[in-house]
């Protein structure tokens, strides 16, 4: 029998049709080869500049190896909530090895990064306290953020004088607060910028903050040993909850968090998508393990990438190409609105390059670009390609 109403999910398509004018849908495409830095989708051999592989290990066969011999040893499903008895021998020595790596007292591994950074935000501020957050900082943190219920300041890009003015208003005995703290992206994943880590970490001491960094697209590529950013600027002390990811440039799938003994111990407790679901396999903490042995055999790999991220972004910047404030081996292409990102993608790619269009609301309205993102995979010949196929876009 036809309901009395009509059908509730007829809004969609409409939704749907009004991003589709716009330049606004998504759709899903999907790799049929490896993850590499060339692959093929429909048919068709396309250079990859769409991937955070950075270090090309996402394809390593020695990656494999270590996932393959930990499922025949230990299997594959966890089987349940890491508190339970989803928590292996391979996590414990993962979060070990990570906090090694951090040079901290200890680590705490999640499913993802996204997940890592929603959990710990909301584990460590609530209602009654406020954080304060970059406007270009990670989806996953603004989640953070909300899910706390805290209430939530959000700083203009990389100000740190708004945020300073922000934060005295909140120290004001009006408006006191429980707890504080600020949270970042350490390298933002759109115009791969830096944050101000050393003013940050000031302001943080000056108003008794807590300092959330997330270091999601610098793991592996800035710093000694692939630490960060917050190594390379000599501020990693200052920060008391380190975020990273395993799944850029360490090539595997996770997250995790990395700070004092006490920080993780109330995670443990507190986090609820730790506490409330189930632990990733072991044989991905085997994995994590084998991308980080191998970071560390090549600790020059990240700066070598940055100095060739530094060469393309020069000769783009010859071509006529605007690559905002990037700092890293993320270049974006800044075209503003997203038809043109879309067109200048769609150019690209009959020309067999993949460079994704990067649109609202993963970057504010007026800001679309093409996000080109190297590798170390990449030769010189595919970046000059690049580079010619962007040169007689300009022409036309
Ligand atoms: N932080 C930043 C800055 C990111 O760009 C991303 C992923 N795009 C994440 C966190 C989430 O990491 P993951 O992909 O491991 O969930």
């Amino acid at each position: 029998m036809a309901g009395l109403y009509p059908n509730p999910l007829a809004w969609i398509d409409s939704e749907l049709a009004a991003r589709r004018r716009g330049g606004l849908l998504r759709q899903l495409g999907q790799r049929e080869s490896p993850q590499g830095a060339t692959f093929t989708a429909d048919g068709f051999e396309l250079i990859n500049f769409g991937s955070n592989d950075y270090l090309g290990l996402a394809g390593d066969v020695r990656l494999a190896r270590a996932v393959s011999d930990a499922t025949v040893s230990e299997g594959w499903g966890s089987g349940a909530s890491p508190l339970i008895t989803g928590r292996s021998e391979l996590h414990r020595q993962l979060e070990r090895r990570l906090a090694l790596f951090e040079g901290t007292e200890a680590a705490l591994l999640f499913s993802s990064g996204f997940v890592a950074n929603t959990a710990a935000v909301a584990a460590l501020v609530g209602p009654g306290d406020v954080v304060f957050t970059d406007r270009k900082n990670h989806a996953s943190l603004f989640d953070g953020c909300r899910l706390s219920r805290a209430d939530v300041r959000v700083y203009p890009h990389c100000d740190c004088q708004k945020l300073a003015r922000l934060l005295a208003k909140a120290a004001s005995p009006a408006d006191r607060y429980r707890r504080r703290m600020i949270v970042t992206d350490s390298l933002f994943s759109m115009d791969g910028d830096l944050a101000p880590l050393h003013a940050l970490a000031d302001l943080a001491e000056q108003y008794g903050a807590m300092l959330l960094v997330d270091e999601a697209h610098a793991t592996g590529v800035f710093g000694a040993h692939g630490r960060g950013v917050a190594q390379m600027l000599g501020v990693e002390d200052r920060v008391h909850i380190h975020v990273g990811t395993l799944s850029k440039a360490l090539g595997c799938v996770g997250g995790f968090v990395a700070g004092s003994q006490a920080l993780i111990d109330w995670l443990v407790n507190q986090a609820r998508p730790y506490v409330f679901s189930t632990a990733p396999p072991g044989a991905m903490s085997a994995a994590a393990m084998k991308a980080l042995e191998l970071v560390g055999e090549a600790p020059h790999r990240g700066e070598e990438l940055l100095d060739r991220a530094a060469r393309l972004r020069e000769r783009l910047t010859a071509a006529g190409w605007n690559v905002g404030q990037s700092e890293s081996q993320i270049v974006p292409v800044m075209l503003g609105e997203p038809q043109a990102a879309v067109a200048l993608s769609e150019h690209l790619r009959s020309r067999g390059l993949f460079v994704p269009a990067i649109r609202p609301p993963t970057v504010p309205e007026g800001e679309a670009c093409l996000r080109i993102s190297l590798t170390v995979g990449h030769s010189d010949e595919m970046i000059d390609r690049l580079i010619e196929s962007l040169g007689s876009v300009s022409k036309r």
